[in-house]
Formats: structure tokens, sequence, C-alpha cells
């Protein structure tokens, strides 16, 4: 087993570094971002249905608002932690700025397995975050989304309690709410759309077509399922999915011919398991991570792909649909073996950018059909691969290097008017 810093926020703050010097920026404009600008701590009472109380660590971070408000997920999971999040917010800062919208960014969590409570509880918890944060939400101060184990029920609970305390309608402070509650259409399938889009587009570039391209997704939750989708959408053919579960850990099913993407979404809904998907079969870890695949997907937690088994790795093309699913001495490995990566702050902006359409629908009070968001989802995605594709056809850099220095450029311009530095 190779010892490697897992730590997203050292490893963030190291690539921002470099970044920098290769931009020629003032040392003060990695002094102005290394860091997020606030973060708020909170502890949330929550009387259990057994009428003991229980309290849950929670945070938010707001990273740089040179750009706009900051806007990023709230996630609800156990490993959640400070250095965690603050990464978390830092990389929504640079996602912004290459989607080209107008926030920074911004990220929250709660400690805790959502799983492990019952209705009633996760909603006094999701209250509960909203009441202790309150004063440092708004429309145009911190716009808060769904992210890992959080979804628009989650939102809706939210956005009522921010409402209520507020005492006005303030939809656009939240945004992943669902459609009846003024939601975006096309929200929840947008991030997995975009990686779709990020996919078909980086292939291009490989002189290869997402159509009939062999693609396996590393998690099925909301992001892979939707990728999955939107991949066999155009053509694609998803040869194998991976999950997590408490007792059986990492597992995967694969199918040479292609699974089903819509049947396998039931059937995962409904028996909780990927296992027993009819025509597929049970592969191991390491032979998931061996396939020889035109595209991985990574779309589950951080540094799923690292020192110990990038070097399996036999995919032409890997698209990170997860934040930081990459550990950098996976990326030096993989760079080495001349895979190519679409990185995370690009390949799944299409949250984010849908959520910005979420949050324009909600100050304007006009609604848009689905066939307008898909259109402009695309254009956005289309518009900033190119973006980062021309920063790196300068210097022959990789494309996360490439990403990195178009948002912190970008980042350092407006802070310069801004007068920051
Ligand atoms: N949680 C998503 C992300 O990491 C979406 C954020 C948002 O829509 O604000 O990009």
């Amino acid at each position: 087993m190779i010892v490697e810093e897992l730590n997203p926020l050292v490893n963030v703050q190291k690539t921002i570094k470099e970044t920098c010097k290769n931009l020629n920026l003032s040392e003060s404009v990695y002094e102005l971002i290394k860091e997020p600008s606030r973060v708020v701590e909170i502890n949330i009472p929550v009387q259990m249905d057994d009428g003991s109380i229980k309290v849950f660590k929670g945070y938010r971070s707001q990273h740089n608002n040179a750009m706009g408000p900051t806007k990023g997920g709230i996630r609800f999971h156990e490993k959640v932690n400070l250095d965690e999040v603050k990464a978390l917010s830092i990389w929504m800062t640079f996602k912004c700025a290459i989607a080209n919208i107008p926030f920074g960014g911004g990220k929250g969590g709660v400690i805790v397995d959502p799983k492990t409570l019952s209705k009633c509880e996760l909603e006094k918890l999701s209250r509960g975050y909203v009441q202790k944060l309150c004063e440092f939400l708004g429309e145009d101060l911190d716009i808060p989304a769904p992210d890992v184990n959080t979804n628009a029920q989650i939102i809706s609970w939210m956005a009522d309690e921010y409402n209520k305390l507020s005492g006005k309608n303030h939809w656009g402070t939240f945004t992943g709410k669902p459609v009846v509650l003024n939601g975006s259409k096309g929200r929840t399938e947008a991030t997995g759309l975009g990686i779709a889009i990020v996919a078909r587009e980086a292939l291009k570039k490989l002189s290869k077509s997402l159509n009939h391209s062999s693609v396996a997704i590393q998690g099925f939750g909301n992001v892979g399922s939707n990728a999955a989708l939107c991949i066999e959408n155009l053509g694609g053919r998803v040869v194998s999915v991976s999950e997590w579960d408490r007792e059986k850990g990492f597992y995967a099913i694969y199918d040479e011919k292609g699974l089903n993407i819509k049947e396998l979404m039931s059937y995962f809904h409904e028996k909780g398991t990927l296992l027993g998907f009819s025509g597929s079969c049970e592969i191991k870890e390491e032979e998931f991570w061996s396939l020889s695949v035109d595209v991985l997907v990574p779309a589950a937690l951080e540094n799923s792909i690292n020192a110990n088994n990038a070097n399996l790795i036999n995919a032409k093309l890997i698209c990170e649909g997860a934040n930081g699913p990459l550990t950098p001495a996976a990326d030096e490995i993989l760079e080495e073996k001349g895979i190519e990566v679409t990185p995370d702050i690009l390949t799944n902006a299409g949250g984010v950018i849908v959520s910005y359409f979420e949050w324009v629908q909600n100050l304007n009070n006009y609604y848009w059909n689905e066939k307008d968001i898909k259109t402009k989802e695309e254009k956005f995605l289309v518009e900033a691969f190119k973006n980062v594709w021309a920063m790196k056809d300068k210097d022959n850099f990789t494309m996360r290097n490439a990403a990195y220095m178009y948002a912190i450029n970008k980042l350092a311009e407006g802070m310069k008017y801004r007068g920051w530095y």
C-alpha cells in the first residue's frame, strides 16, 4: 500500500501555488485564494424519535465572492470534515469561473450518515442547518444546492425554513428544488448530462466518438446514474457500473453488450443493489479498475483513483464526475500512461450551470422549458470545454492544468479590478 497525501485541501493548495507560478501571478493571488474567506462551524441539536437529543456538526465554507455570491452544495456524509468542505468550496470557485457563471464558490456539509435517520429526524436536521446559518445565506450572498446524499426533498425543507425565518419568498436562495417548488426543469439530470457532453467533446479531440464507445462508471447515485443514462442516449455503451454497500463494500457489475440504464435505475431503486441485474455478472474491484474501456467516469467520492490503483487503469479517457476523485499521484501515473483526464471543475459543471439557470428563473419569476435549458446547458459546456482546450493547446498542458489556469487567471483579473491586490 503506497502512502500519499489524501487531504484535498493540501492537494488543491499545491495545485493553486503551481498554477499561480505558471501564470506569473503575484504571490498575493495565492494568499487571497489559498483559504476560504469565511468558514462557519455549527452544532445542530436534533431531538431523535426516541426523545434523546443528538448534536450533529456541520460546516459552511464560502471561498471567494469576487465574481458574485458564493454557490455550492451541502453534503450529508459521515466522513465530512472541515478541510474537505474547504477544498470543495475552492473547487466551486474555479468551476463557476470555468462555466462562466457569476458566482464564487461555497460548500457545506454535515457529519452524518443520513441512512441512519428517520424521515422526521432528517427533516429536523435539514431545518436545523438553515436555522444556524440563516444570516450567512441569501440569493445575493450564498446559495446552497444538493450534493452527496442530499436531494430535492432536503433542499425543499431548507428553502421552506429559510423563507419562514426571513418572512419572505426567497426561492433563489437554494437551487436543486423540485420543479413544483420553483426548481428548474433539467436540474436532476444536469450534472450527468454535462459529463456526457464533456466526454463527447474530449473524445472528438482524441479522434474518437462517444457513439459506440464503451464506458465504465464508478458510483450509481444521482450523478453516476444520470451520466450513464445520458451517455447511453448519446450512443455510448455502458458496460460496467460499480456501487458501494455498507456490508459488501465496493462491488461492480459488467455486461459486455451494454447495460440497459433505464432498467438498471428502476432495478437499483427497487432492490437497493445492482447485483443480480439481468444479463450482467459481478466483477471484482481490481477487474473494474482494469477494464479496457474507452471512457471511465469516477462518480463517487474524493481520492477513488490514487497511487494504489491508478496503475491498473486501461481506459483511454477519464472524465471526473465526482469532485476530486483523482489524487495528484494518480494524475502523474495516468499522464505517464498517456491517459487523458477531463477534470472535475469542468466535467461536472453541468449541475451548477443549471443551478444558475434556476436562480435566474427564480429572480425573474419566469420559467423556461426543458428543451431550452438543455440547449443552454450544452452551449455553456461546449464553450467552457473550448476555453480550457485552448489553454491546454498553448503549451501542451494537461487539461487539469489548463482548467486551473483558465479559472485562476480569470479570478485574478476580477480581483485586480475590484482592488483586492
Ligand atoms: N454539488 C454540485 C457541485 O459540486 C452542484 C452545486 C450547485 O448546483 O450549486 O457542483
